[in-house]
């Protein structure tokens, strides 16, 4: 039974916030079938991958059978949806079973809540894979991300368009702490309650905080510089959330809810990706601003602890908020001058020119925006064609290619920031498609490319290929 592998599972967040929490239990789920696990991220949590394989294992993972003293709640949140706000979002389909050391042990598909309103509580094996496959893409790229353990099958049958084979998620998280966490304390006026939330906050993320001046100015500094540096981290790599809303913001900096995501194919600013996302909200080239309107709303959360007198506590507040544009053009011009493999001697303006010209020619040539900057790492070696087949308007981009190449870009350096492999829409559906019908190898060949983001594969050129340009996915991930 799980009792005999010693796992302790903590309940802080129960403890702390039993406002913001509801005593829950997992749906039994009748069959229960393992379609993925990541075995280094169960070692590293002290998990057995080969018991997580057995039933008693695959219980543990459903929440069907907790360990001594687990305490799993569905937590509260409220948030704004695409500008419109919600005063009672919350885990209608997940449970927070709890917390292994300092990670959050999270599923989702588990069944119906408090907070479910007109859902189902339910999860289908393709977004939940789908979720899988991206997570761990992000994860082996380097970019803060919650984690996916597991994907199960539950033996359910659940419907959607069409019926779905059920699935449920075990996900890993520095914490689920969200900006719509902050706003339903807020909105309680519950003052005590607002405090504790930051204390639980700042002890877990940035305990430094707890000795500053003003903790919530010192939490809000922290949230407004891990933003910065995410979403420059999404913008370099050609990610597209589809749903910043301010539920699906952490205060840890991880990225979280892969729902209606995707990378891009072509480079374009305007790419959208959700199909309920009409007015293009989250846009690609949106969601620097897409975060800062929802780290406004965390100020607004957090005013009373930041001074009890409002007038004196908004310029504070906006005071850091300003620091999130320059923070992240910062973010983000830096990771540009890695991706260009300019060296730390280049001249501070040539590089900035360099870096601010060859963003115009993305603009305006929409080239294959992984393969692109892979292939510039072979144009600093002097093989230029592959970069140029991508470019429409040659003219200017040899202009540049001369000017970029006298300034001595280092192509090792570039090849060890600009990833071969991506996860590529058409291939992430493809994957999808054929584990709902039963067959996951497709998955796992995706999954292994995907964790070696780096890694050539001589003669799997399929794995690096852009879709076709159709292929703007219009998926709305449940
Ligand atoms: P999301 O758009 O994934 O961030 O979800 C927004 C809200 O809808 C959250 O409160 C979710 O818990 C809830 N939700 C999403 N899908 C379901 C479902 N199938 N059943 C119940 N609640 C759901
Ligand atoms: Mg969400
Ligand atoms: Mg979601």
């Amino acid at each position: 039974s799980s009792t005999q592998t010693g796992i302790r599972l903590g309940h802080r967040f129960a403890d702390d916030l039993p406002e913001l929490s509801v005593p829950w239990q997992a749906d039994p789920a009748p069959d229960r079938r393992l379609l993925a696990l990541d075995d280094a991220l169960a070692e590293s949590l002290g998990l057995d991958p080969a018991w997580l394989r057995t039933p008693s294992g695959l219980a543990f993972l459903t929440g069907n059978e907790v360990s001594d003293g687990a305490r799993p709640v569905a937590q509260g949140y409220a948030g704004h949806q695409f500008g419109s706000y919600s005063p009672r979002l919350g885990d209608g389909r997940a449970l927070l079973l709890g917390e292994l050391g300092d990670t959050d042990l999270h599923l989702k598909g588990s069944g119906r809540t408090p907070w479910s309103r007109g859902g189902d509580g339910l999860a289908v094996v393709g977004p939940m894979l789908r979720e899988y496959v991206i997570s761990t893409a992000m994860h082996a790229l380097g970019i803060p991300t919650t984690r996916s353990l597991a994907v199960v099958g539950t033996g359910r049958t659940v419907q959607r368009e069409t019926p779905q084979p059920g699935a449920l998620l075990a996900r890993t998280a520095a914490s689920h702490l969200r900006v719509g966490s902050f706003q339903l304390a807020r909105a309680t006026d519950d003052l005590d309650l607002l405090q504790r939330l930051l204390d639980h906050a700042i002890a877990r993320h940035v305990p430094e905080a707890a000795d500053a001046e003003v903790p919530a100015l010192a939490l809000y500094e922290h949230v407004v510089g891990v933003q910065a540096e995410l979403v420059a981290q999404w913008m370099l790599v050609g990610f597209v959330h589809g749903v910043m809303n301010t539920d699906n913001m952490t205060i840890s900096g991880e990225t979280i809810d892969y729902g209606p995501c995707a990378f891009l194919d072509a480079h374009d600013a305007d790419t959208v990706f959700s199909s309920i996302d009409s007015g293009g909200r989250y846009r690609y080239g949106n969601q620097p601003l897409a975060a800062q309107w929802n780290l406004a709303r965390l100020a607004e959360a957090l005013l009373p602890l930041i001074d009890p007198d409002a007038e004196a506590a908004i310029p504070r507040a906006v005071a850091v908020l300003e620091t999130f544009l320059p923070r992240y053009e910062a973010a983000w011009a830096a990771g540009m001058r890695a991706k260009l493999g300019l060296p730390a001697a280049a001249d501070a303006d040539l590089a900035t020119a360099l870096v601010t010209d060859l963003q115009a020619l993305l603009d305006a040539n929409h080239p294959d925006h992984t393969g692109f900057f892979r292939a510039l790492g072979g144009a600093a070696r002097g093989d230029v064609e592959p970069a140029r087949e991508l470019v429409l308007n040659l003219a200017a981009f040899d202009a540049w290619l001369e000017r970029w190449r006298a300034a001595g870009p280092d192509a090792d350096a570039m090849d060890r920031v600009n990833p071969v492999h991506v996860p590529r829409n058409h291939l992430v559906q493809e994957a999808l498609d054929a584990a709902t019908t039963g067959d996951l190898g497709p998955l796992d060949e995706l999954v292994d490319v995907l964790r070696h983001p780096y890694e050539e594969r001589p003669g799997q050129e399929r794995y690096r290929t852009p879709g076709p340009n159709t292929a703007y996915v219009t998926y709305c991930g449940t």
